[in-house]
């Protein structure tokens, strides 16, 4: 079948969760047999997020081949369970910079370069290069909300597509927000109205509305905003709230979203989805089941969007392991002693440390691992997070009391965590870290291996700095485990705590592989040990917290 594209435009309010209307389009085709891909056009002029502060954008996700992208990637790879590429993430920076690299070089030369039609040329060429894989279906989601000034050359250039590639390979769908008024008890149709009208004045009449509302939307409000956005009553589809976002994909599809899209599309629908892995998924997301607490100590902890990925595989290893993973943010600045750390810890069965830049907040995940490692609480740490363990073992253990990361340390400190030799040349901050997957060879005897059950596994990564060679001896001689490297052993990619219930540290992201469908090895391992921890506290025979931890050892 011809690829077909569907676009997703938003209108009436931002964080709609268009991302999630589109990553549940995907899966639902996808449980139908047909290949997706999904796209997200962002209109800012950032090259790319990789550079945007987290408390504002939320997670920098980073797919297999390096790019650094909109967490709107993550929804996507875990929805319809696929990698996705450098093209599924474009931004207007992106496409302004190719088209006046190409003026520079003198490739329109004698013309004028203009918006349109180089730049919705420009946009119009990575929208067919997503397609390019021969994906059955193509979903573009473009960021921002209809009547945003920066978003009209992206319009512009989907309803010239659908010129080009004609009405049956096209569709657009539009999602909106019905406002409930909770005094008059009224949901109200007038800003969907007014959204739809303002895209029909650029040149685009909606196929469907996904209309997201707190309650249902009935027969005879769906025919009114049906009449007012000449679209028909049985294409106004309703997205009601959900209590999780694994639960959308299922709610749409009772909605009828897909045979909606099938049939303005042309394509029989001949196969059931097979939804059934999904489905215990999004039941067990729900479940009452028994809870462990875990406390994420970063910095941008008032906005969870910036751990994303790490709290998606959380969700997903207690999907699997039977529990409800309560996440309790510790906001590592304020761990500024021992003590406070200890107190931090309180009532958590686990602690994560996740990835980050800077020195903001350090020295308080320091004294929490300290913490966790002297108290035998489950340490998981990630990227930033392995390197405050490896800075607080050659404190605490390996006695270099001035141990520190040559990103953040002082001048007399000893940068036990040091910038990697191919960082040594790189000029600027965009796009230069080492990006993308890598292969991890991992020791067969560690802990790491008991999760993977795999000698070679491959990883995705985002940092500069690495483990100093001068340090790893001084580090293994002193009992830390290096249970993963690069292949050729020149890099730590993994470190282990051999006598302490689940002490791990990565300097990859595996929360960004983890899918609802397969959950990451090493998360399903260090949840599994937070709720052995967890029990052993309950039951006083076995407690292994009154253990006495490993002696302090000169290096
Ligand atoms: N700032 C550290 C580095 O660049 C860690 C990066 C991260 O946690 N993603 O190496």
């Amino acid at each position: 079948m011809k690829t077909k594209y569907i676009f997703v435009t938003g209108g009436v309010v931002s964080s709609l969760g268009k991302g999630i209307i589109a990553a549940s389009l995907g899966k639902l085709l996808t449980a139908r047999g047909f290949s997706v891909t999904i796209q997200k056009l962002d209109p800012y002029l950032n090259i790319d997020p990789g550079t945007m502060s987290p408390f504002q954008h939320g997670e920098v996700f980073v797919t297999a081949d390096g790019a650094e992208t909109d967490l709107d990637l993550g929804h996507y790879e875990r929805f319809i369970n696929r990698n996705l590429t450098k093209a599924s993430s474009v931004s207007a920076g992106k496409i302004y910079q190719n088209v006046l690299e190409r003026e520079r070089k003198g490739e329109f030369l004698g013309a004028t370069v203009q918006i349109i039609p180089h730049i919705t040329n420009e946009i119009k060429r990575h929208i067919f290069a997503a397609g390019g894989d021969g994906s059955n279906f193509v979903i573009v989601e473009i960021g921002g909300t209809i009547g945003d000034i920066e978003g009209l050359p992206f319009i512009e250039a989907i309803r010239q597509i659908r010129l080009e590639a004609g009405q049956q390979n096209a569709l657009f769908l539009h999602a909106t927000l019905i406002p409930f008024i909770p005094t008059t008890g009224e949901l109200k149709t007038k800003p969907t109205q007014h959204s739809v009208q303002e895209l029909r004045s650029l040149g685009i009449q909606p196929d469907i509305l996904v209309c997201r509302s707190q309650g249902h939307i009935s027969k005879p409000e769906r025919e009114k905003i049906g009449l007012f956005t000449n679209v028909p009553a049985e294409a106004v589809i309703s997205c009601i709230d959900q209590p999780s976002i694994y639960q959308v994909p299922l709610a749409l599809e009772e909605e009828g979203l897909v045979t909606q899209v099938l049939q303005r599309v042309g394509v029989s629908q001949a196969i059931e989805p097979d939804l059934t892995q999904w489905r215990i998924v999004a039941h067990k997301s729900q479940q009452s089941l028994p809870t462990v607490h875990i406390g994420i100590a970063g910095k941008y902890t008032k906005l969870s969007d910036a751990y994303l990925s790490v709290v998606e595989a959380l969700k997903h290893a207690g999907i699997y392991t039977d529990c409800s993973i309560q996440i309790q943010w510790i906001s590592a600045e304020e761990c500024t002693t021992p003590e406070a750390a200890t107190t931090a810890l309180q009532g958590l069965d686990g602690l994560l440390v996740p990835g980050g830049f800077g020195i903001r907040g350090i020295e308080g995940k320091i004294n929490l691992i300290t913490a966790a490692r002297t108290q035998c609480i489950p340490f998981f740490g990630i990227c930033l997070g392995m390197q405050c363990a490896v800075i607080e073992y050659a404190r605490n253990v390996c006695n270099i009391m001035r141990a520190n990361s040559a990103e953040f340390m002082a001048p007399d400190d000893v940068a036990v965590i040091d910038l990697m030799a191919e960082q040594k040349e790189k000029i600027g901050l965009g796009g230069t870290m080492r990006l993308g997957s890598f292969p991890c060879k991992i020791n067969s005897t560690s802990k790491a291996y008991t999760g993977y059950q795999k000698e070679l596994v491959q990883e995705r990564h985002r940092h500069r700095y690495e483990v100093s060679d001068i340090i790893r001896p001084i580090l293994e001689k002193n009992g830390m485990r290096i249970s993963g490297t690069s292949p050729d052993t020149t890099l730590v990619e993994i470190i282990e705590v051999p006598d302490h219930p689940w002490f791990i540290g990565v300097q990859f992201h595996p929360e960004l592989q983890s899918r609802p469908e397969s959950p990451h090895p090493l998360f399903m391992n260090f949840v599994t040990a937070t709720i052995e921890e967890k029990n052993k506290k309950c039951c006083p025979d076995t407690n292994t917290k009154t253990k006495t931890y490993k002696p302090y050892i000169n290096a």
